[in-house]
């Protein structure tokens, strides 16, 4: 049973941005897909609710060459999968986006509100890392950006300060000769991941790589890189072997926890496989 609330419908970020400084034990509301749910198991019973869905000015995705791509907080997940554009310059957000919850999920909930729900399952801030993303946030008072890497504190803990919203994901165009890719392991279709892996690939020539970036996600309480694995690969000539190292250095970096879905040593084991695979995926990619 969901607790009575109070409940605010702004019509344009100004109201909404107002709204949030005025009312005390306030939460944002956008989707639902995931506030909902925790409201419903009484694990939290805010009296307000800030219902930001119908901000039409949040709703975009734009993209240019020079800024590249910035998604605003009330795009669903579905326009993100649906984006030609995002189709175009970054198919591993479309890839993870086809795998995310059911369609109806997705055409309702936001990326924006999965980020600001910081479940270290969510399936899109390991891709948006790897891939650079910043994220934009504002309150009455301005505005902030910060690079996503630092947007998660602890288990859905963030960076947002009080009367902050998340307002626009942004991600740079990726530098020649890169490629990205994203896999989790799940035993239901269409469900958080027991564990994930993103990966990017930027390559010096057609072998040797000039940058790589790892992240791991529902490895520990946020999403996290693996810089040892990162660092191990800058400069090397990229193989299968080199793969299977980097995924043992992943493996042997990451945190995760045990619950009814998986073991510690389980998930490790998982890291270690998913790492070596995803990177070879994302090298594929670079060369074209
Ligand atoms: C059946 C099911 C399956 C799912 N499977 C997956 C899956 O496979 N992978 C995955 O990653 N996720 C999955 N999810 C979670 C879901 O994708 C997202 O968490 C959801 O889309 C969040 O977006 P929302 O707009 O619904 O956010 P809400 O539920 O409205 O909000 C979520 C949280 O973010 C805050 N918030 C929302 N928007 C903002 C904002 N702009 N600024 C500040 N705070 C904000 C809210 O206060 C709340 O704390 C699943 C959910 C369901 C119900």
């Amino acid at each position: 049973m969901i607790n009575d609330f109070n409940y605010l419908k702004p019509g344009t970020l100004k109201e909404a941005l107002a709204m949030y400084a005025e009312h005390d034990d306030c939460k944002v509301i956008c989707g639902g897909q995931s506030l909902l749910i925790i409201m419903r198991q009484g694990m939290i019973a805010p009296e307000y609710l800030l219902d930001i869905k119908h901000v039409d000015e949040l709703n975009y995705i734009k993209f240019d060459k020079k800024g590249g791509l910035k998604i605003g907080a009330t795009t669903t997940h579905h326009a993100v999968e649906k984006s030609d554009v995002v189709k175009a310059n970054y198919p591993a957000l479309v890839a993870m986006e086809n795998k995310l919850a059911s369609i109806q999920v997705r055409n309702w909930g936001t990326i924006c509100g999965n980020l600001a729900h910081a479940d270290p399952a969510g399936d899109p801030a390991p891709v948006l890392i790897a891939l650079k993303a910043n994220i934009k946030v504002g309150s009455a008072k301005g505005e902030r950006t910060m690079a996503l890497d630092e947007f998660f504190v602890d288990y859905f803990e963030t960076a947002l300060q009080k009367g902050e919203l998340v307002l626009e994901i942004q991600v740079p165009v990726p530098q020649p000769k890169t490629g990205t890719a994203y896999q989790k392991f799940n035993l239901l279709e269409s469900d958080m991941g027991i564990v994930g892996v993103a990966a990017s690939i930027t390559l010096n020539g057609n072998k040797k790589c000039k940058e790589a970036k790892i992240v791991l996600g529902n490895a520990g309480p946020i999403p996290k890189r693996s810089k040892r694995a990162e660092e191990f690969l800058a400069g090397k000539a990229l193989n299968d072997d080199v793969f299977t190292e980097a995924g043992k250095i992943a493996s042997e970096e990451c945190e995760p926890v045990a619950d009814i879905h998986a073991s510690e040593e389980y998930r490790k084991h998982l890291i270690s496989v998913l790492t070596k695979r995803i990177l070879k995926k994302a090298y594929e990619e670079a060369r074209g």
